[in-house]
């Protein structure tokens, strides 16, 4: 029997306000243990919380963004639970009024194709503390209770492990655009649970579900989902039942295991939260954040293409990064060279400065723009200009300035090159005999002696022409 795996996920993500959710701390990640902490998220009796207005600000971005409908009220709800790290004994997150519902994002396939992955919903909530464990004792760090999180849940339209991967790159594109986060998995500010199931291919009816947690990085996702498929498929061969059930990716061992019985939304005892009021988002509000949304990595890439001429794997590596795209079009203002500026940023640049940090690179647009122009110009040959590269990325001086010091500007004028072929002919009369009775392959030669004579900088589309004149094929 054929089975069809059914994945629903549950990314959330740490927003990047400068205080907590429900009260005035920092969310400074380099802080000391418990040093951000009061008597709010400590949950002290008697505190109270006050919505972060920016949080929200943030959240209602990434919902417009994913093309969500914010609702004119939701509602904070308390999540009960008993567990060290949320000294309250209970979240507060939302539940049945979240803040947005029914959206979809757009993601990119192998295949060249764009799927859509439908949103259920996108709700805030706050993050809970952090279990140190020691080797006598453990303890606590409520320096993370109370940061502001929105958890994204999209419906289960994912079939496979690079469907899966590539929605939740482009959740993180998507946070980093929007800049609410910094939507980095290894320190945890972007985390994502699956839900998989299986299914005999064609059945609509969904199977048991299992949720895995705990990977934090985009490889333990794809490598979980790959394995749990294979796990599941496997049991239902066999005539097993899959339990729902919470499981673990154990990045060691290269598996899941089974952590407990999946609780179910009753167990935490769901109730509005009576410290905070219904959250109303005027329209008017909506309307605003909607004019300050940027131009977001699926449509810039579009517009590379058509505008630029781009393919799909080169724009696509560019909008990858804001910053990377951002750098990109600066070169192109520069030198008015789109195909080159990116030649040059995909094969030469990248392969010496990460794509998150050419902002901070010795080379700048300017740098990259004008070397640029120096060839088209035919001041430099293309292969001169990669030295001035590997100069520039060094000096951080600018290419003009490298290209005078160093003497290295291309000789296109007839009067430097014409006694420099002159002699290159007079040195070789039989190969030159040779040429003239036909033997075309010697022309290389020639261009070869002449680009040696000048330590390559002879313009070799002018050294072709005089060539060509002086040997008399012309
Ligand atoms: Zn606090």
């Amino acid at each position: 029997m054929n089975f069809e795996a059914v994945m629903g996920l549950e990314v959330h993500v740490q927003l990047k306000t400068k205080s907590k959710i429900f009260c005035r701390c920092s969310t400074h990640f380099d802080a000391r243990e418990n040093e951000n902490i009061c008597p709010v998220c400590t949950g002290m009796p008697g505190s109270l919380p006050v919505l972060n207005e920016e949080a929200v600000h943030m959240a209602c971005k990434m919902a417009l963004a994913t093309n969500c409908k914010v609702q004119s009220v939701s509602v904070f709800a308390r999540k009960n639970y008993f567990y060290p790290d949320l000294p309250k004994g209970y979240q507060i997150s939302q539940y049945d009024q979240p803040l947005a519902i029914d959206g979809w994002v757009e993601i990119p396939l192998s295949n060249k194709e764009i799927k859509k992955i439908r949103l259920e919903r996108i709700h805030m909530e706050e993050d809970a503390g952090k279990n140190v464990h020691g080797s006598h004792f453990s303890y606590v760090n409520f320096n993370r209770a109370g940061i502001p999180l929105i958890e994204v849940v999209s419906k289960p339209d994912l079939r496979s492990s690079e469907e899966a991967g590539n929605y939740l790159r482009s959740i993180q594109r998507m946070v980093r655009y929007l800049e609410i986060g910094d939507g980095n998995m290894e320190e945890g500010s972007l985390r994502c649970d699956v839900n998989i199931s299986l299914r005999p291919t064609g059945a609509e009816k969904l199977g048991t579900k299992v949720e895995i947690k705990n990977m934090n990085s985009f490889r333990f996702v794809e490598n979980a989902i790959e394995y749990e498929i294979e796990r599941q498929k496997e049991a239902l061969q066999n005539g097993q039942k899959i339990i729902q059930e919470t499981r673990l990716w154990d990045s060691n061992q290269n598996k899941t295991f089974s952590m407990r019985s999946k609780e179910e939304a009753h167990d935490y005892r769901y109730f509005p939260e009576p410290d905070l009021m219904p959250l109303e988002v005027a329209p008017k509000a909506l309307e605003i954040i909607k004019t300050q949304l940027p131009e977001l990595a699926l449509e810039k890439q579009k517009r590379f293409m058509r505008d630029y001429q781009l393919s799909q794997a080169d724009s696509g590596t560019l909008v990858q990064e804001k910053s990377l795209a951002d750098y990109f079009e600066a070169v192109v203002k520069e030198c008015q060279a789109p195909r080159l500026a990116s030649n040059w940023i995909l094969s030469e640049l990248l392969r010496e400065v990460e794509a998150s940090s050419v902002s901070k690179s010795k080379i700048t647009p300017k740098h990259l723009g004008q070397l640029i122009l120096l060839i088209q110009k035919g001041t430099i040959s293309g292969k001169i200009a990669k030295t001035v590269f590997e100069k520039m990325l060094q000096s951080g001086d600018l290419p003009q300035k490298i290209v005078e010091t160093e003497g290295w500007v291309q000789i296109s004028d007839d009067a430097e090159l014409e006694p420099i072929i002159e002699a290159v002919v007079k040195e070789n009369p039989n190969l030159v005999k040779a040429y003239q009775a036909g033997d075309a392959k010697k022309f290389g030669f020639f261009v070869g002696q002449v680009m040696k004579k000048t330590q390559g900088q002879a313009n070799p589309q002018k050294v072709n022409e005089l060539l060509k004149k002086k040997l008399g094929d012309v």
